[in-house]
């Protein structure tokens, strides 16, 4: 779908996947306005198909739009052209555990070397089949903490789903990687000491007295889909959740006490993943016994029944597409 000024969002259409042809003026290979969303179609149990909660993935782009200075897609159109392209692409979703997963993106498309918001824009939407996210069952992550990179200040883009704040923290991704550990964790910018999440997913401890705690959405992190069902289905279960800070230091001292059980991180990705050992300059830790936890296995399992058409949906959450 395109977008410009003049015409406001026009010329939508499936077609099949072909190679761009871009200006090199075009306003985003200079100035970077571009963002997206990712979510899956999953094949149900019974056979249908679905999207999960696609309405929240249209809110998070248009709020993306707005941070960026960009068109605001509307929701209806964003949703209508998910559900285009999954209709030709059906046959794609495979069975068992993987996904067809979709990637709607915008980027500013005016040909224009002066700083500005453009005034053209081209939205799209690809799709491609992904397997399992982990072969041969859940295995939990090491984390490396991050002093050196921050992903995201007060005031920026960090609750926008941007491009840009990918390319600024890959870096710290590759440090992670270096030392052997699978993700980063990030810390806030001003006090280099607050837990935010990871490169690409939000973040959740578990307490010895049963308790669920998550850094709270203060601007810096992205508001995970996931993150939000997370919360969601853990006070539908009676646990207490606190949408609260939560230093390094402090996880460190629980894990170490027993007082924190277990660590997950989740996103649309990977849905929920164990943190099993943490790699940072001031010690090393493990959580729990290393491997994980039930209350993670108890929550993941239970957003993916949801997700699978497995287990009733009382929130509402699946969209179906047949
Ligand atoms: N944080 C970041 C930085 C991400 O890229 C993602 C993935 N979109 C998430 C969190 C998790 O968000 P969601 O649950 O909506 O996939």
């Amino acid at each position: 779908i395109r977008f410009s000024d003049a015409k406001g969002w026009h010329d939508a259409h499936v077609t099949a996947r072909v190679p761009l042809t871009i200006d090199p003026a075009s306003s985003v290979l200079h100035y970077a306005q571009e963002i997206f969303e990712g979510m899956k179609a999953y094949r149900l149990a019974d056979g249908g198909t679905a999207l999960f909660r696609p309405e929240a993935n249209a809110a998070r782009f248009r709020d993306s739009a707005r941070r960026m200075a960009m068109a605001e897609l509307p929701e209806d159109m964003f949703i209508e052209s998910i559900e285009r392209l999954v209709a030709v692409d059906r046959d794609w979703i495979p069975d068992g555990d993987g996904a067809l997963y979709l990637r709607p993106f915008m980027f500013a498309s005016e040909v224009f070397l002066g700083v500005k918001p453009s005034a053209e824009y081209l939205y799209m939407v690809i799709a491609s089949s992904v397997g399992a996210y982990w072969k041969g069952g859940v295995r939990a992550i090491k984390v490396w903490v991050s002093r050196e990179h921050t992903r995201a200040a007060a005031g920026g883009t960090g609750a926008a789903k941007c491009g840009g704040n990918y390319a600024a923290s890959l870096i710290a991704q590759k440090d992670a990687i270096a030392r052997g550990c699978d993700q980063v964790v990030f810390l806030d910018a001003a006090e280099r000491r607050w837990i935010e999440e990871l490169g690409g997913m939000n973040l959740f401890f578990v307490h010895a007295d049963g308790s669920l705690r998550t850094p709270p959405l203060t601007g810096t992190i992205l508001p995970g889909i996931t993150r939000d069902s997370i919360l969601t289905l853990a006070r539908d279960a009676g646990m207490t959740v606190y949408e609260q800070p939560y230093s390094i230091d402090q996880w460190r001292d629980d894990a170490k006490s027993g007082q924190l059980i277990e660590a997950f991180a989740c996103g649309t990705a990977a849905v929920v993943t164990p943190i099993g050992q943490v790699a940072d300059r001031d010690g090393d830790f493990t959580i729990g016994n290393g491997a994980g936890g039930s209350v993670t296995d108890r929550l993941h399992q239970a957003l993916v029944a949801i997700q699978r058409g497995t287990a009733p949906d009382p929130h509402g959450w699946l969209h179906r597409l047949d």
